[in-house]
């Protein structure tokens, strides 16, 4: 294996992928991926949404700035989102409905002919985002590695970085191999920080937050698979069908370590529970449960950028839970940065302020 590279991406989740796919287009690009197949953490356990009112400022530029490429390429499958705000949540409802662009609100009767399951006397209001829709995920993190692959990049499974050393380039013990680059990228998930300690960079706070999700059944004998994705604006729980199920998170948001994660019992159990205070459905039986990690830092905005331009590490971190409806924007925004290259003018026209996802908004 050649062991001289332009840029060693760290981390083949779809950030990783994404970004690289790009890249190999003018470089020599290695992917190193601890696990053994790319997909294996956070980006293979989403809810696979496309929530374009979901998220802090550069992520709803971005995630505008992406649905060209999502409609191009047909991974997305409209399903209109409604959600409800009981009562004590007014606080969340009136900041939903200052900050949101294309959503109305709708009768909480004209709410239940989407949601048939909605309980009398759960809602006081109702609003629908109609601009949703269902991500392939599987098929854009693939068609992504395609694109990687079919450009001449290499990626590397079952090499965990362990040791990351400037010596005029960047020298990077991954598994039994050590590969060089002057450029290194950040892409690392829930690990972003501790690759970045690797590096000897200082910490930019990152926090893996452990979300749970449960599959149920659906009602039987209705035609549930239409439904749209419903929530309480408060973010307590959320449910969608997928795959002739019912997906229901309690939305939990645990502060932990990485690592390869997964549901908790307790915390599945209670948001099942606010589930049904909502809806006249008794859940029975649960047939299958995960766990996943969105990583955040303090601000809630994604890290993207070189360290110090000299030095050759970009961070491409923070995420949060929104990495998929914004990695096709984002990643072509971080391929231009990579290359110092301007920011693409179409996702700039979404309004995004590149200070607000820098890594040096941490600095002092
Ligand atoms: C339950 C849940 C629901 C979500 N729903 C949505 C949604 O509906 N829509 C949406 O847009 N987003 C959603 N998200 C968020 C989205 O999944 C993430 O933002 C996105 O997958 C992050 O991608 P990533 O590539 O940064 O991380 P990951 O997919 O975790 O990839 C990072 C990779 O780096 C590798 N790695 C780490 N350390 C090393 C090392 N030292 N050496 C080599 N490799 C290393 C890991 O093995 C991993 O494969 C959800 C997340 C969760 C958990």
């Amino acid at each position: 294996m050649t062991k001289n590279f332009d840029i060693i991406v760290i981390g083949a989740g779809i950030a990783g992928t994404s970004v690289a796919a790009h890249l190999a287009e003018t470089h020599r690009v290695a992917i190193c991926e601890m696990e053994e197949r790319p997909g294996f953490h956070t980006t293979g356990r989403s809810a696979a949404a496309y929530e374009p009112n979901y998220g802090p400022p550069p992520i709803l530029a971005l995630t505008r700035a992406a649905l060209g490429h999502f409609q191009s390429g047909g991974y997305l499958t409209p399903r209109e989102t409604v959600f409800f705000a009981p009562e004590g949540q007014e606080a969340e409802f009136a900041h939903l409905m200052s900050i949101q662009k294309g959503m109305e609100e709708i009768s909480v009767a004209a709410a239940r002919t989407k949601f048939p399951l909605l309980r009398e006397g759960y809602a006081k209001h109702a609003v629908l985002d109609a601009g949703t829709a269902d991500i392939d995920v599987d098929l854009l993190h693939q068609t992504y590695l395609k694109l990687f692959r079919q450009r001449g990049g290499v990626l590397a499974c079952s090499s965990p970085v362990t040791a990351l050393e400037k010596n005029g380039v960047w020298k990077v013990r991954a598994g039994q191999e050590t590969l060089n680059a002057p450029i290194i990228v950040d892409a690392a998930g829930a690990w972003g920080d501790v690759v970045a300690g690797l590096a000897g960079k200082t910490a930019v706070g990152l926090q893996p937050k452990r979300r749970s999700m449960a599959v149920v059944p659906g009602p039987e004998g209705s035609d549930f698979m239409n439904w749209p994705l419903v929530g309480d604006v408060g973010e307590t729980w959320y449910c969608k069908p997928q795959s002739g199920k019912l997906l229901v998170s309690p939305a939990d948001a645990t502060p932990v370590d990485p690592h390869d994660a997964y549901a908790d019992d307790m915390t599945l159990a209670e948001g099942i529970d606010r589930f049904q205070n909502a809806v006249d459905y008794e859940v029975t039986r649960v047939e299958r449960t995960w766990g996943g990690l969105r990583s955040f830092v303090a601000d809630g905005k994604p890290v993207v950028g070189y360290d110090k331009a000299e030095d050759g590490f970009f961070w491409l971190i923070g995420q949060g839970g929104y990495g998929i409806q914004s990695s096709p924007a984002l990643s072509r925004l971080a391929a231009a940065l990579v290359r110092h290259e301007a920011p693409p003018s179409d996702i700039m026209d979404e309004g995004l302020v590149l200070g607000e996802i820098s890594p040096h908004r941490f600095a002092g």
